[in-house]
């Protein structure tokens, strides 16, 4: 079965223009270089399609919806903005708005679609993983959740579906719009929002009704290195996922955790990025006889972090080994637009000089997250 990359050229249109942190050419950079490495030979790349009107009200509004489409005509009107969260700053309307976003949820449906069918057994959808995006609001970066239009599609088909967030920031658009459902359970592991932007993901917030223990977080504090976050996820996910018993997993890797990054806080390196792609791996294969569904997300470190990790993602998604080296044939490549010198070794040493403190009260976090919805999930069941 084929383990594709999803992406194509159309992807980069979904572009807030010059200045904003998210700059596309980051996936430009990250599938060039897997290009060079040699790695979308096997199995090629897939193009996204765009979303019907009627697959992104699975998880919006239908005023929302009608709202973007709107924007996207008129990105200067100044109401519509201001009721779904659309202005300077983080999120500013841009003229052809709709279909870029609606882009990017087909990439994650042509994921989905083929992991439903057997025609894939992973994939990586890389511009996807817009999680802040809510039923009827656009936040962080994030018009439509194609993360939880991708869950909500497993769910549909009646399958369990466990969301598991890597990124920097709280998955909170993807949790809020699975809050009281025990079919999806999404697990974060964010910097905790006391320091940072969404400012929500604390432990106490667990879901509700039948979603009660079905939505898990573990807050971390700033300066977390690559061993106190690994020692947390392994606090946490791999028994999560085995007391829920999904029928497919959906992954959010967000690559800002990285300590070069310029909006966050944690002290992680490209080490982090490898090992949680190579962690979910083995529990795809573990529980749900390797359905996969693993998407980008954050990333601003665009030049020297961003291809790197996701590079070694795909590397876990294809199965195929990434040498150490970054070929000197993409480095001169890009080196005339690189702010700054280009990375040599795909690959650093994990970081774990956090203040002991910082690892300490982050296990802490972790063992009783655990602790609690084991207990939860273990009284539904
Ligand atoms: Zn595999
Ligand atoms: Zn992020």
């Amino acid at each position: 079965m084929a383990c594709p990359l999803v992406y194509s050229p159309d992807c980069r249109r979904y572009d807030f223009g010059g200045g904003h942190p998210l700059n596309s050419t980051r996936l430009e950079l990250a599938t060039d270089l897997m290009r060079e490495l040699g790695l979308l030979d096997r199995f090629g790349v897939v193009p996204p399609r765009v979303a019907s009107e009627e697959e992104l009200t699975w998880v919006h509004s239908p005023e929302y919806v009608a709202a973007v489409r709107a924007l996207s005509h008129r990105p200067d009107h100044p109401l519509l903005s201001r009721l779904y969260g659309f202005g300077p700053g983080d999120n500013p309307p841009f003229t052809g708005m709709h279909e870029a976003a609606a882009t990017i949820v087909g990439g994650a449906l042509v994921a989905a679609e083929g992991i439903a069918s057997g025609a894939f057994l992973h994939a990586f959808h890389i511009s996807g993983g817009l999680h802040h995006a809510h039923r009827a609001q656009a936040s962080g970066f994030c018009v439509y959740n194609d993360v939880a239009v991708a869950c909500e599609f497993f769910r549909r088909r009646g399958w369990r579906v466990l969301y598991v967030d890597a990124d920097a920031h709280h998955g909170d658009g993807t949790q809020a719009l699975f809050y009281d459902t025990d079919e999806v359970l999404t697990i974060s592991l964010h910097e905790t929002g006391r320091y940072l932007f969404p400012g929500t993901g604390d432990p106490e917030e667990l879901g509700q009704g039948r979603g009660y223990g079905y939505s898990v977080n573990v807050p971390l504090l700033p300066l977390t290195d690559d061993a106190s976050w690994v020692e947390c996820f392994e606090c946490v996910v791999p028994a999560v996922a085995r007391a829920f018993r999904p029928d497919v997993l959906v992954t959010q890797h967000g690559c800002d955790t990285h300590r070069r990054d310029p909006l966050t806080d944690l002290s992680c390196t490209v080490y982090t990025a490898e090992y949680f792609a190579r962690r979910v791996h083995e529990l795809s294969h573990e529980l749900c006889d390797g359905r996969w569904l693993a998407t980008g997300g954050g990333g601003y470190d665009v030049w020297v972090t961003v291809p790197r990790a996701w590079t070694l993602v795909y590397g876990v998604v294809s199965h195929q080994d990434v040498p150490d080296t970054v070929p000197e044939a993409w480095r001169r490549r890009w080196r005339a637009w690189a702010p700054e010198e280009l990375p040599h070794r795909m690959r650093e040493e994990p970081s774990h000089g956090a203040p002991p403190v910082v690892r300490a009260h982050n296990l802490d976090t972790a063992r009783r997250v655990a602790e609690r919805v084991l207990e939860l999930l273990g009284r539904g069941s």
